[in-house]
């Protein structure tokens, strides 16, 4: 089965439409698909799904651990349920809320009016930091958006405002309550020690999430041996997902993480459609 459980769209900081993204998916024999956007499951509004395309309805949801961000991706949600109704508007808010207190610290640099040049960057979407770096380039500030992370977006810079997410805890919650399978995202993202990242992963279970993605864009078979020792150690079922975000030489493409290691549990055994 060739599965890609993690991809974004235009409904948050994705290139393509949700349209454009099943159709690349089929182009790259991808059989199941789940598109997990930030914070919001907008792409499933009058989504025309292809025959031999199975899909499951996604979301990737920020969280606070331990005063850091994680990232818990909720596959099999049911989108009308009252939990993703309250999750997708709370996150908004403070997607929102974090936007306006970027604008003010980016403000000194000479944007005229950082929130509305990230808004229209961001084309009706929630804006986020991508939005605010193409701004700064747009003006002339950066070079490009390497640039403007390095320089203003990313942590320590002026632009790190912190975070305004809920609880690790509240967003399985949500996704539990919609019916879904909590996932952790990308784990080696976090460049969390490995005792870290256990303890994350302790809590993670105690919170009642169940799977981890033991296959995260283009990681090499030394970072796949590690994320498959921790879905055994921790009894998690297995995603797999590109985490695409727009089309790029360098980048992952949609389906491009293979097979998931053998003996794991794939997380879709523990979805019910
Ligand atoms: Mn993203
Ligand atoms: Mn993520
Ligand atoms: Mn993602």
């Amino acid at each position: 089965m060739r599965a890609d459980l993690h991809v974004h769209t235009t409904a948050s900081d994705g290139t393509l439409s949700p349209a454009a993204i099943v159709a690349r998916a089929v182009e790259h024999g991808v059989e199941l698909l789940s598109i997990t956007d930030h914070d919001t499951l907008a792409a499933y509004d009058a989504l025309q799904v292809p025959s031999g395309l199975t899909m499951i309805t996604g979301v990737e949801l920020s969280a606070r651990w331990d005063r850091m961000t994680v990232h818990i991706v909720g596959l099999g949600v049911d989108r009308a349920s009252p939990a993703m109704v309250q999750a997708q508007k709370t996150l908004l808010a403070a997607r929102a809320e974090r936007a306006a207190r970027i604008a003010e610290k980016l403000a000194p640099l000479g944007l005229d009016d950082p929130l509305a040049a990230a808004q229209r960057h961001a084309c009706g979407a929630a804006v986020g930091r991508p939005h605010f770096a193409s701004a700064l380039v747009e003006a002339g500030i950066v070079t490009d958006a390497g640039e403007a992370f390095r320089r203003y977006l990313g942590a320590g810079k002026r632009g790190d405002v912190g975070h305004f997410w809920p609880e690790q805890a509240t967003v399985i919650e949500w996704i539990l309550a919609a019916g879904g399978v909590a996932v952790l995202a990308h784990p080696l993202h976090y460049r969390m020690t490995m005792s870290r990242l256990k303890r994350l992963l302790r809590d993670f279970v105690a919170q009642g999430g169940s799977a981890i993605e033991v296959l995260s864009g283009r990681q090499n078979a030394d970072e796949i041996r590690r994320t498959t020792l921790l879905a055994r150690q921790f009894g998690l079922a297995a995603s797999c997902g590109s985490d695409f975000h727009r089309p790029h030489r360098y980048g992952p493409e949609l389906g491009c993480t293979g097979p998931l290691p053998a003996g794991l549990i794939p997380v879709w055994e523990r979805i019910t459609p």
